[in-house]
């Protein structure tokens, strides 16, 4: 048996039904959500299993979300993204309803601007793009390197080139940095995205970051992050939200950055739990554990490498292992992406790949440089919804 996942993106108007856009409230959760709706709680959520309502958690203040009603202004369909591949997906189906997770299908545009600095790269991006996000990208990606207070002149250009998400025709999920160059008293200074998906200076040097490689020393990953997955047994999707390191019991867990101890007790399905709090809104998670280390508590301040706690398997868990997650503003995010401390120089063959990239993307950032780029406005809403058909066929 092959089950047929189809997608269609249409305008809605073909099917008599609207499709109204919300925004997920501070303070939110899903169940207030289905209350809220007149939408079945037990079936909806105290049925499901525990991978199913662990997804339902992750939901984001601030996330747009789409109900699909019909003329008589029930509820068809409702789409709740999770992270950027996912959805919780509620459809009415013979008159009662269902929960699923879906994939999301969302385009990727690459994208450029300029601009001339007559303040400071925070400022002068925010009044170009109208996007915190795009500045604060920025901004952080040569936050190790340069000194903006000091050395910007007016005058200073800058290019930044990314690429940017689209679902339902409406910007979504965070920006991904390809290059960055700014120009500063005539000398350009630039962070480029490699294919090792690492980003590199125009030295071929790492760009360091505040986290250390890895939490546990020795043993091997058992699994990788992934926002999603299909589960070939259970037949549906799912989420991996976190990196798992296959260690021995008892081997020491060292906090990944420095930090506050947010959080040091039992949560659900994690066991024996320890969140951090570290600056610029990023949260690490240690779980499984057997048990914290003597003196760790909440509140308490600590340092890169420092022990924390050890590994063990408590919680729901099949074998010792770390469950570690990385999080920025509550959404969780690859920590293999970010977390690195020895900074890697490129060399040999890597080296060599690293310059075609760069001298590809230095012709680009040259000719957004002459041309002044602008920012484009992404245009507006479209009222439009997603047709989910699931078909199920005998195979042969
Ligand atoms: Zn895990």
């Amino acid at each position: 048996m092959i089950r047929f996942f189809i997608f269609l993106l249409l305008t809605t108007s073909i099917f008599a039904a609207e499709v109204h856009r919300y925004r997920w409230n501070n303070g939110e959760s899903y169940l207030v959500f289905l209350q809220n709706n007149n939408l079945p709680v037990r079936k909806l959520y105290y049925n499901l299993d525990k991978d199913d309502q662990r997804l339902t958690e992750e939901m984001r203040t601030g996330i747009h979300y789409q109900i699909l009603t019909s003329k008589d202004g029930s509820i068809k369909q409702i789409l709740l993204p999770l992270n950027d591949e996912l959805q919780i997906h509620i459809y009415k189906n013979k008159n009662s309803y269902k929960f699923e997770a879906i994939p999301i299908i969302s385009t990727t545009k690459v994208e450029a601007f300029h601009t001339t600095i007559t303040s400071s790269p925070m400022y002068n991006i925010l009044k170009e793009t109208g996007s915190k996000k795009l500045a604060q990208i920025f901004v952080s990606s040569f936050k190790h390197s340069l000194n903006f207070k000091n050395d910007i002149r007016k005058g200073d250009e800058l290019v930044m080139i990314y690429k940017q998400k689209y679902r339902l025709g409406e910007v979504f999920s965070m920006p991904t940095l390809q290059v960055a160059m700014i120009e500063m008293r005539h000398k350009k200074h630039f962070i480029y995205l490699n294919d090792d998906g690492r980003y590199y200076d125009e030295n071929a040097h790492e760009v360091e970051g505040f986290l250390l490689a890895r939490p546990v020393r020795g043993g091997r990953i058992s699994s990788y992050f992934t926002k999603r997955r299909w589960h070939p047994i259970l037949h549906k999707w799912k989420a991996h939200l976190g990196v798992d390191y296959a260690v021995r019991r008892g081997t020491p867990v060292h906090a990944a950055g420095r930090g506050v101890i947010v959080w040091i007790a039992r949560m659900g399905t994690y066991g024996n739990l320890i969140k951090i709090r570290h600056a610029d809104g990023y949260e690490t998670r240690y779980a499984h554990l057997k048990s914290f280390r003597r003196g760790m508590h909440r509140g308490k301040h600590v340092k890169k490498g420092q022990v924390i706690a050890y590994v063990g398997t408590t919680g729901r868990s099949t074998g010792p292992h770390l469950h570690f997650e990385l999080r920025k503003r509550g959404r969780a995010i690859n920590p293999l992406r970010i977390v690195q401390v020895t900074t890697k120089k490129l060399k040999g063959k890597a080296k060599k790949a690293f310059i075609r990239l760069k001298k590809n993307y230095n012709e680009s950032v040259n000719l957004h440089l002459n041309n002044k780029t602008h920012y484009k406005k992404p245009p507006p809403f479209e009222n439009m919804g997603y047709i989910h058909l699931l078909t199920e066929k005998k195979n042969g």
